[in-house]
């Protein structure tokens, strides 16, 4: 078995490794949760069922209503991950997907309330927290008494939180708190507030520390309710802090260790997003089927064109790519893994494009009906949008995805560097890892010799789709070598070529979620069972070979400094340049 604190698929893959054992057998929803699910699931449908009309009314109103919130405490939703010794539900983060999934399908504002107070507001306390600390805040926490939100972001400090300006200043027992933080989900209706400011002496201080502040300490404060695109009935403000003590065991985790508990609570709860991506995207295609098999044009429904078939169907296939890919990492969550965050996020960035394309796609389908507010799609397209740019930019991640890869791979190569400075020293030794690198890049080239280069454990049916997988392995770990070979420590400000390599990896990781979901289908239900699946596989896996080569193509031949220089044009004349009224 793979040892959990250490193996990542993805940097494996990178590698041209496939740790299929990691993947197989695909995560199911754990025994222990599986009766409470459904019982939210039942619940959820009848609490949110009915009230389309008045989640129309609180978008505009831009306020989920003081009652409508009470509801939602009565239900237990505020308490899906809190252990159930603290009162909560004590859901993994499978069974949590599975039920945000299902509040997302109603309403994306009700969706964001609970899911940033359990995803992110108090994920901290989660992993972090002392059996003190949890024993204090959790009951109140799992019955919604207190509302808890995440407090990074700050005006000079967004993708890059280093910027992070907010001060702790240790004064005697406690810490002086100084700041602001913008753009908090809940911020106004929330108690509980895990905030990241500096710590350490005012001369060097540059790390970050994770706190506890509630609001009924003095000198917190918070803004007016944010107007916003989407997500409107949602709570978004700044929150003050102004010198605020607070006591020294309300810090989570080590003082100086804060970046890595908000990069560990964003990891750990993105499958809650996930989770809202694949409802927003199966409520997206019982729309639209439902739209188009109604709407009569040319005497015909227009679910009968090509044009709209071809929409639907990939509709389909991306909600399964999608739930797959956020199934998996919940599921390696669940299973104890600790390196997974290139695979976090590679299925925020997944599910989040494919919600986006697929709510635009549901859309069009309803035509002139899709524009107008007594329809819910105009809803759904604002409120998904934020997707894409919180809890990390897409293209932060992307940058993140590639990078570690080649981090990886330029570990490898700077081995091989000293390696070869050594063949002269010690011929033997030198010659040895030398060999070693030049066997793997071979095997890469022919698959001879790889212990790892197939899957060996998918179902014979699968055997199509596992080759395309397992060429576009190779593609990858050679992209990467070439990659960072070409541009060598350059490379950090090679965003072009990252984004490319980050676009297989994406491919890839999905791909193999994907190919192990449908695996499982085919054990449990038998071949002729899962026919639609095994099309869903063909059709994804067609994709994915052809994106993998037109990327892996343009490592080599590509326009990126034509586009850099026209980019760089327009900034400098802050303008289009043409006009065609001479
Ligand atoms: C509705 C809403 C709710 C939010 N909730 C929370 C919350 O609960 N808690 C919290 O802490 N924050 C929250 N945020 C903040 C959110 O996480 C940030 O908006 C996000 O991290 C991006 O930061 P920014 O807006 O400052 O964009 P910027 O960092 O200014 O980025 C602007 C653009 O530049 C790109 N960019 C930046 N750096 C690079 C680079 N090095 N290379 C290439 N491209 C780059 C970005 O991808 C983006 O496209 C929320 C924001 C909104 C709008």
């Amino acid at each position: 078995m793979p040892d959990k604190e250490t193996t990542s698929f993805m940097r494996s893959l990178c590698m041209g490794e496939i740790e299929e054992d990691v993947l197989l057998p695909f995560p199911e929803v754990p025994a222990k949760d599986v009766e409470t699910l459904r019982q939210v699931i039942t619940s959820l449908g009848q609490l949110l069922g009915p009230r389309e009309k008045e989640f129309r009314a609180w978008d505009v109103a831009g306020e989920l209503p003081a009652p409508f919130l009470e509801e939602l405490k009565q239900f237990g939703l505020f308490g899906m991950v809190v252990p159930e010794e603290f009162g909560g539900m004590g859901f993994g983060s499978t069974a949590y997907s599975r039920a945000l999934q299902e509040v997302s399908r109603y309403d994306g504002s009700v969706a964001a309330t609970i899911g940033a107070h359990q995803s992110i507001g108090m994920r901290g306390l989660l992993l972090y927290g002392t059996e003190a600390q949890k024993r204090r805040w959790f009951p109140k926490l799992a019955t919604g008494e207190l509302i808890a939100a995440f407090c990074l972001t700050e005006p000079g400090a967004g993708s890059d939180a280093a910027g992070v300006k907010t001060t702790a200043v240790r004064e005697g027992d406690a810490y002086l708190l100084n700041g602001s933080k913008l753009w908090i989900t809940n911020g106004g209706l929330a108690g509980f507030f895990t905030v990241f400011a500096k710590t350490g002496k005012a001369e060097e201080r540059g790390k970050l520390t994770a706190f506890v502040v509630t609001r009924d300490m003095p000198g917190v404060s918070t803004g007016p309710h944010e107007d916003k695109m989407g997500l409107r009935a949602s709570s978004t403000a700044a929150v003050f802090l102004d010198n605020v003590r607070v006591p020294l065991d309300h810090v989570l985790g080590e003082e100086g260790k804060g970046f890595k508990v908000a990069m560990r609570i964003l990891n750990n709860g993105r499958s809650g997003l996930g989770g809202g991506c694949v409802g927003g995207m199966k409520r997206m295609i019982e729309l639209a089927t439902g739209q188009a098999k109604g709407r009569i044009q040319f005497g015909r429904p227009i679910s009968d064109f090509g044009l709209i078939k071809q929409k639907v169907g990939h509709m389909v296939v991306e909600t399964y790519a999608a739930e797959s890919a956020v199934a998996m990492v919940a599921g390696l969550t669940d299973q104890g893994y600790q390196d997974y965050a290139v695979e976090a996020a590679i299925s925020k960035v997944f599910a989040t494009e494919a919600l986006w394309r697929t709510t635009d796609e549901a859309l069009q389908i309803a035509g002139g009906n899709g524009f107008m507010r007594e329809y819910p799609y105009e809803r759904a397209m604002r409120d998904c949008r934020i997707f894409r740019i919180w809890e990390g930019t897409n293209e932060i991640l992307r940058l993140f995805i590639a990078l570690t890869a080649m981090n990886d791979v330029g570990a490898q190569l700077a081995d091989l560097a000293t390696s070869l400075k050594g063949v002269l020293a010690d011929p033997i030794k030198g010659f040895g890892v030398l060999s070693d690198y030049a066997l793997r890049r071979a095997g890469l080239a022919t698959n001879v010799g790889r212990s790892k280069g197939a899957f060996t454990r998918l179902h014979p049916v699968l055997r199509d789709a596992a080759e395309v997988f397992e060429e576009a392995t190779r593609d990858l770990a050679t992209a990467a070598d070439r990659i960072l070979r070409k541009h060598g420590r350059r490379i950090v400000d090679m965003q072009f070529a990252t984004r490319r390599l980050a676009d297989i990896m994406i491919d890839l990781f999905v791909l193999a979620c994907v190919l192990a979901r449908v695996d499982g289908s085919v054990r449990r239900l038998g071949a002729e069972e899962t026919a639609r699946e095994r099309e869903i596989l063909e059709v994804f896996a067609g994709q994915v070979s052809h994106r993998v080569k037109s990327n892996f193509s343009k490592i080599d031949d590509n326009d990126d400094e034509l586009i850099k220089s026209l980019a760089d044009n327009a900034f400098e004349l802050e303008r289009f340049g043409w006009d065609n009224l001479a």
